[in-house]
């Protein structure tokens, strides 16, 4: 070793100060310099990982906000008309099919309330226009891989054999098959069950009129919920006694009770197994069989048996505000005497013109509206919600002002009024 340092000494002409001076100083530098990488690859790492974390955010505000989109579209429904495929057809009973209708899109389904609509635009063959029909939802809300409407084929009056049958109803039943697209609008209607109350409820079908209550009678038992419900339904034989096996599924649930009413049941058809009471559903029956009156009764069926059943809960002391009803169209609505129409009879007697028929007719206080009034003189308008929605009753307005019976849920055209809703502000002239 003492050697080694004689020969560097030796080497460096004795100056080994200076040496390590040297050898210090590369050691120093090679400190530095690893100092200088390793912070360089460090602050490149943190850029990297900055870059990411950013890239990662986007992603996330990106993803939120797709995620609160479609949220909104579960939560609201859609705007407009969206594709369905038809991804079953069910025969119920005679002339009456359920159909399942999936989105096209694959994307979700919005909820419903138990009693609301969809409204359909159908291409019917030999039709220049779509026609535009509404469908209540027969099932119950909380299934969310598909809605179902069920629809029965409407024949032809029986006072006009000669017209031709119902339009879209004949095309459900005709025509439309598994696998077919069809243009829906979103669920819709005032006419639904509250599930956050918790008051006694008497639901009360006629034939068709079924499928809003069976909506709202299936959305109570699949919550759970212990609230009591009467569910009556009337039709004329085991023909006709649609959605049997829903309905069976019903008497499951202690706090649901229902009485199928067969008003001409037939030999083959047995009491206590096919139905519960020989007779249609009337005020009577009610009497006997629900403890009180003090109930929110939701009613759905024709003109006559809403007329009846009306009549004859008032009659009982039952306050018009616990009677909900829905009507299924022009030929089942009944007029005048329903509780929409005591609720609108205000208004000025004045003079309706239809322009194009001809026809000047006095307006009276206690017709509902415009479309029925116009159907009553033989007019024929299109019509399709009755409720504001589908604007298929729209027509011009050539002079004079109308009153909304309630708030039109899209605005009609400039110029235009919705017939279903709205009532003559004083002379008016329609271009019908
Ligand atoms: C909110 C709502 C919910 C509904 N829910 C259901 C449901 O769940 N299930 C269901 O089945 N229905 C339901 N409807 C009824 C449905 O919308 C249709 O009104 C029904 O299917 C009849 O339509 P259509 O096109 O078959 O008959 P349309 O073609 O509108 O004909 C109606 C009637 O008029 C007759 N007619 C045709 N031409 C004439 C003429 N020149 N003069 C006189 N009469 C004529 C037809 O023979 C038929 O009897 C609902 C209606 C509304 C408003």
């Amino acid at each position: 070793m003492q050697s080694l340092i004689e020969q560097v000494q030796a080497a460096l002409g004795g100056n080994v100060g200076l040496a390590l001076g040297y050898f210090l100083v590369a050691v120093l530098s090679c400190q530095l310099g690893l100092m200088a990488w390793s912070t360089l690859t460090r602050l490149r790492h943190e850029h990297q990982q900055q870059k990411l974390d950013r890239e990662r955010l986007a992603l996330l505000v990106r993803a939120a906000k797709y995620r609160y989109q479609e949220a909104q579209e579960v939560v609201q429904g859609w705007n407009g008309y969206r594709k369905f495929t038809v991804a079953q057809k069910s025969l119920e009973c005679e002339d009456v099919y359920s159909f399942y209708l999936v989105p096209h899109d694959r994307k979700s389904l919005p909820p419903f309330k138990p009693g609301q609509y969809l409204t359909f635009n159908l291409e019917v063959p030999g039709r220049d226009k779509p026609v535009v029909r509404c469908y209540s939802l027969s099932d119950s809300p909380t299934r969310s891989d598909c809605y179902r409407v069920t629809i029965k084929r409407e024949p032809a009056p029986a006072d006009k054999p000669g017209v031709p049958p119902g339009v879209a109803s004949g095309f459900f039943a005709d025509h439309v098959k598994e696998g077919d697209l069809l243009n829906v609008k979103a669920p819709t209607g005032h006419f639904y069950l509250d599930l956050s109350k918790n008051t006694p409820i008497c639901l009360l079908a006629g034939g068709v009129g079924l499928t809003p209550m069976l909506s709202m009678a299936k959305a109570v038992a699949e919550s759970g919920s212990r609230r009591e419900v009467w569910l009556f339904f009337g039709c004329r034989s085991s023909a006709e006694h649609m959605l049997r096996e829903d309905l069976d599924a019903l008497r499951r649930h202690d706090n649901i009770r229902v009485f199928v009413c067969y008003s001409r049941p037939g030999k083959a058809s047995v009491r206590g197994e096919d139905y519960d009471h020989e007779g249609r559903v009337t005020v009577e029956l009610l009497k006997e069989k629900l403890p009180s009156n003090n109930y929110e009764f939701f009613m759905c069926g024709n003109g006559a048996f809403m007329k009846t059943l009306n009549d004859g809960l008032e009659a009982w002391g039952v306050p018009e505000k616990d009677i909900h009803y829905e009507a299924f169209g022009p030929a089942t609505v009944k007029k005048k005497t329903t509780p929409a129409v005591a609720a609108t009879t205000t208004g000025p007697a004045c003079k309706v013109v239809f322009a194009k028929s001809g026809k000047e007719v006095e307006w009276s206080p206690t017709q509902a509206n415009l479309l029925d009034f116009a159907l009553e003189q033989g007019l024929r308008i299109e019509s399709g919600c009755r409720a504001g929605s589908c604007g298929v009753c729209s027509v011009a307005i050539k002079s004079g002002s109308v009153d909304y019976v309630k708030t039109p849920d899209a605005a009609p055209e400039g110029g235009s009024c919705l017939t279903c809703i709205c009532r003559p502000k004083g002379d008016l002239v329609l271009d019908a």
